[in-house]
């Protein structure tokens, strides 16, 4: 099933099915908050309100045209602006993918690299950071490439290590010096055995063992899960280690588990958002999906009761 719903995640005659029809879109808004600037706006307000911090993400993946980078780089632009502007950006900073800004272009590395630093410029302008994303391995090396460059000239650049990939232990070392944030999710994305762990023991057992390296380091691990076993893990080793208040977070996906976030926050943690907006929320929709059959279950409620 989950092999299935990624696959359709890339199928582009099934999203023009479902952009069309009422009923997904009342479960789409369960996980995407809105399709415009304003609405992400209104979203990292509300989670501020709540105690809440937020990562922003303008969905768009897989861009193939100069013109479609350009349009997701200028979005990025204003949302900063708009953050600045709101006075937001000590609770909120944005999440980026290399494919949208340029990275599947011809000479797509210098590409990414020259939009990333444009974001990264005017996310530092506003007092903020940004965060890149980690897409599937193909793409591995490439954006830990960016990532670098990036912290070149702004060291706060976040990245993403995905724990399910067999090379992550070694990336979690590398990247677990002074001032390195890292998100440590388990992977969204359909890996070829030879290079990934493929069952829910095994991907939760390397990700505690990638935890315990990035909590001994030096960074801010950022434990981006809704993994009650993982979460509670967590929480144990944060009691054992020996780390000054706020040099970590948790990190979940808007609409997952609302409630879960306020419990971290009401005992001291502080727990960020990742916050998708805009009108491309296909693929993103279906890879949550694809995490969990409820989610599914719920799309089918919504479809049957049109
Ligand atoms: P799952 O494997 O989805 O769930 C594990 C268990 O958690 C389930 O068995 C269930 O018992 C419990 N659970 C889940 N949802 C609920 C619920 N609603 N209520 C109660 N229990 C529940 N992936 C990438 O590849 N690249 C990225 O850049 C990236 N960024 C991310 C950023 C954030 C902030 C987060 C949270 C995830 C990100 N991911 C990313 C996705 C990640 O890799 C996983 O695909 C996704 O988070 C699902 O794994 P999980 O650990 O949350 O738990």
């Amino acid at each position: 099933m989950n092999r299935l719903l990624n696959a359709l995640a890339k199928n582009d005659r099934v999203k023009e099915f479902a952009l069309g029809f009422p009923p997904a879109r009342a479960v789409v808004d369960r996980f995407v908050p809105g399709e415009t600037t304003d609405d992400a706006i209104a979203t990292v307000a509300r989670l501020r309100d709540a105690g809440l911090y937020a990562t922003v993400d303008h969905l768009g993946e897989y861009a193939d045209r100069p013109e479609a980078v350009e349009a997701q780089v200028a979005e990025y632009l204003t949302l900063l602006e708009r953050l600045g502007a709101a006075s937001l950006t000590s609770h909120a900073e944005v999440s980026v993918k290399a494919s949208a800004l340029g990275l599947g272009l011809p000479d797509g590395e210098r590409v990414a690299l020259e939009n990333a630093r444009r974001i990264c410029a005017a996310a530092d302008a506003v007092g903020t950071t940004v965060t890149i994303d980690m897409e599937d391995h193909r793409d591995t090396d490439a954006t830990l490439r960016l990532l670098a460059a990036c912290r070149e000239d702004f060291p706060a650049t976040g990245g993403v290590l995905q724990a399910m990939l067999h090379r992550t232990p070694e990336d979690c070392r590398r990247l677990s010096g002074p001032g390195s944030r890292i998100r440590l999710c388990k992977g969204a994305y359909d890996e070829p055995a030879s290079l990934a762990h493929a069952t829910t023991p095994a991907i939760r057992q390397a990700y505690l063992r990638c935890l315990r390296i990035l909590l001994r380091g030096e960074g801010h691990p950022m434990i981006a899960t809704h993994d009650p076993v993982l979460i509670e893990a967590a929480l144990g080793y944060l009691e054992l280690v020996d780390r000054p208040p706020n040099a970590h977070e948790f990190q979940m996906l808007y609409g997952v588990r609302p409630a879960e976030e306020r419990r971290l926050a009401a005992v001291g943690h502080r727990v960020r958002v990742y916050v998708p907006y805009g009108t491309d929320w296909y693929g993103y929709f279906m890879r949550r999906l694809a995490e969990k059959p409820a989610n599914l279950a719920l799309l089918g409620r919504a479809l049957v009761a049109r």
